[in-house]
């Protein structure tokens, strides 16, 4: 039996703290269904908690020399690599993902993040201004306690791309990551103590939606970031605004992917595959329309049909598999929902379309072609192994129809027309363009969505904005100058 139960259920002031009057709740390993750990949602009292230990550690880290902060955030980025296998295994087990996956993909975008951030830190500083005889200058500071609130399918890079900016820049954490992978954000929080954190500044509390209300109406908290979904973004969001707080929104997305005629045919399938199938579709900015020029549509089908059936399925913690369940039953059956709809709708089924076995929550990778813009499955966010092949003739009209969408997170674009290429880039409404790529989000580059998509940046030199704020320091060097 799989176990993977951790000291306590939340980690506050540099402690495991357990608080069992809280709602227990489980951890399943979504490949069997195991229970794998059994954890307790915050009370009030661990919330209270957790931002009473945030605010009473933040003045004291923000008034640290730069550099020694990054000292310890880069410490345990490395402790993060060299932990990289069991970060992995904890990460497949609670997720579902594939260990093929999980060990490129997961922590160790979370130790990038961390180095990165770990270096931005000492380069972090102020404007002067002239003014003639008097001047000012500017300080960037920290915002203060922050609150980050974590989407299931990248547990632990969701952890650290919050976590990393916002203590690098002075601030202090309370995390709340999903009820239905708690378990990777507590690792984090062991490592970032062993670094030599001081206690208080990163701290992990469990829950569901309340428990995350909870943080962000709390008027301790100065700045909110969400990874979720659109509708629980309009709540948090409007929750944040009541406070007047800063926010940062990374919500969903139905991402068109443009494929021209003129592009190399084996890398636009093949990018179509990853920003469709990669972590079985649980990504927020996945190519989920694929519009494909009419001249290809027939040969693009035909590959992707033989290289999809290849995909090997099976049991995420043999590194041979390729695509491991979904996250959970409920959004398993969400999936098979929304392939019924596609087939009720009359979208042609290339391939896939059913759930795989009677244990766990496989379900095959599934290409649709024919699909219209009208169609639920090419509007709705499916978050699952689900692909929608458009046809489409002429680049305005592609432009147009993927635009046409609530969303604006994504985009991608695959042409050997270089002049093209960077047209339909700036034409694109997305908070992210990949030319001849898809889905590869270094840390180095800012990250974020438009329209119902979100607000605010990740990662890159953008994050700075977001984990800190401008004061205006006027020097008045004079008399001063009343008329009275
Ligand atoms: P949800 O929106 O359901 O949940 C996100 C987090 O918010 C969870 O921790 C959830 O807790 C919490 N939460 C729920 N209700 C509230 C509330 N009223 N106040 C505060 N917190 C609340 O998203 P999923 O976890 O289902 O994740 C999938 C979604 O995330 C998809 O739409 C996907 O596109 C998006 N996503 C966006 C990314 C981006 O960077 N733009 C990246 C990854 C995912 P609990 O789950 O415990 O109830």
């Amino acid at each position: 039996m799989m176990r993977a139960q951790p000291e306590a259920s939340h980690f506050i002031a540099g402690e495991w703290v357990e608080d069992s009057t809280g709602t227990p709740f489980d951890s399943l390993h979504p490949a069997t269904g195991e229970v794998i750990a059994r954890l307790h949602a915050a009370t009030p009292a661990i919330i209270d908690h957790a931002l009473n230990a945030a605010r009473a550690a933040q003045a004291d880290w923000a008034a640290r020399q730069p550099v020694e902060r990054g000292r310890i955030l880069h410490r345990a980025a490395e402790l993060m690599r060299a932990r990289n296998h069991e970060l992995s295994v904890l990460e497949t087990l609670d997720t579902g993902k594939p260990l093929q996956e999980t060990l490129v993909a997961d922590a160790a975008s979370g130790a990038d993040a961390l180095e990165y951030f770990a270096g931005f830190a000492p380069t972090v500083t102020g404007q002067t201004i002239p003014l003639g005889r008097d001047m000012a200058y500017t300080l960037r500071e920290p915002l203060g306690v922050c609150v980050g609130i974590g989407a299931w399918n990248y547990p632990i890079q969701i952890a650290c791309w919050k976590a990393a900016p916002a203590l690098a820049f002075g601030n202090a954490v309370v995390f709340k990551p999903s009820e239905l992978t708690p378990l990777s954000a507590l690792a984090l929080a062991g490592i970032l103590a062993e670094a030599g954190l001081p206690a208080g500044l990163f701290n992990v509390v469990q829950g569901m939606g309340d428990a995350g209300g909870a943080l962000v109406a709390d008027p301790r908290v100065a700045k909110v970031s969400l990874t979720g979904s659109v509708p629980t973004g309009r709540k948090v969001y409007a929750s944040a605004a009541q406070g007047i707080k800063a926010a940062t929104m990374e919500l969903g997305g139905k991402s068109p992917l443009v494929i021209f005629e003129d592009a190399d045919l084996d890398n636009a399938v093949g990018a179509a595959m990853l920003g469709n199938f990669y972590s079985a579709g649980q990504i927020c900015s996945n190519g989920t329309r694929v519009f494909v020029q009419r001249k290809i549509k027939a040969a693009f089908l035909d590959r992707l049909a033989e290289r999809s059936a290849k995909i090997t399925m099976g049991d995420p913690l043999d590194e041979a598999t390729q695509m491991g369940p979904l996250v959970s039953e409920g959004q398993m059956q969400k999936v098979l929902g929304y392939i019924a709809q596609g087939q009720a709708e009359g979208a042609r089924l290339v391939c896939g379309g059913a759930r795989v076995g009677a244990q766990g929550c496989f379900v095959q990778p599934t290409v649709f072609a024919d699909v219209t813009d009208e169609m639920v499955i090419a509007r709705e966010e499916i978050f699952g192994p689900v692909m929608a092949v458009l046809d489409f003739d002429e680049e305005p009209e592609v432009l147009a129809r993927a635009n046409a969408s609530e969303y604006g997170l994504a985009a991608g674009v695959f042409t050997r027309d270089m002049a093209r290429a960077h047209r339909v880039a700036a034409a694109l409404e997305a908070g992210t363009v990949w030319v001849n790529a898809y889905n590869l989000t270094p840390v180095e580059m800012p990250f974020g969505g438009v329209k119902a998509s979100g607000v605010g940046r990740e990662n890159g030199h953008a994050a700075l904005e977001h984990y800190t704020r401008v004061k205006s320091v006027y020097l008045g060097l004079g008399d001063v100058d009343a008329p009275y």
